[in-house]
């Protein structure tokens, strides 16, 4: 016999996040059987919550619960630098390292000419509004080293040339087409604080 509809249900539930396959999903499964009724509640409020709380910083793009996020909001900040990422997982590994205080723009996607990925189905416009009306002056970008990351690099440098801002790069001492995800640490401190002066 299979498991009781239910069970199968909840397999099917864990299925559906990424790495998960039918043997791991029967694991999880089985695993909450066993967990207490406020692990229970904890675990579906949560997840109603993250669907329904988490918006996006109208500025920044990040993660937020408000209209604008803790970082965008926070004045003790460095708000003439801008630490452009891909995707707003990167903006938590940044703070994790806790070496950068200034604020960030997520782009949601890289420039890839290969999947038809043009500027303009990435957040690349409204970045050069928010440069442009919050007087940056310096545009540091952190995205991955590959063909993506380097076409977008180079599209950002270009769009910004005539403004005066200062762009920079981190520096990668780490293979091509690495996940930003996978840096340690130092190594990421340590591009940053090696980055490199494209144009200003
Ligand atoms: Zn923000």
């Amino acid at each position: 016999m299979n498991y009781p509809e239910t069970i199968r249900n909840l397999i099917e539930c864990y299925k559906k996040l990424p790495g998960i396959g039918e043997k791991t999903a029967e694991r999880y499964a089985l695993a909450s059987l066993n967990l207490d009724e406020d692990t229970i509640n904890l675990f579906s409020n949560s997840l109603i919550d993250v669907k329904t709380k988490i918006k996006k910083c109208v500025k920044c793009n990040s993660f937020s619960e408000d209209e604008l996020c803790e970082i965008c909001k926070n004045k003790k900040r460095n708000h003439k630098t801008i630490c452009v990422v891909e995707e707003a997982k990167n903006v938590i590994l940044f703070e994790k390292i806790g070496i950068y205080d200034g604020l960030y723009y997520v782009l949601e996607g890289l420039i890839s000419p290969l999947e038809g990925i043009d500027p303009d189905k990435i957040k690349i416009s409204k970045l050069l509004e928010r440069i442009n009306e919050e007087k940056i002056e310096e545009v540091i970008i952190a995205v991955k080293p590959s063909i993506e990351g380097e076409t977008t690099a180079l599209y950002i440098t270009r769009m910004l040339k005539d403004t005066g801002v200062k762009v920079s790069k981190i520096a990668h001492g780490v293979p091509l087409g690495a996940e930003m995800e996978y840096l340690d640490s130092l190594t990421l401190e340590v591009a940053l604080e090696n980055r490199n002066i494209i144009s200003s």
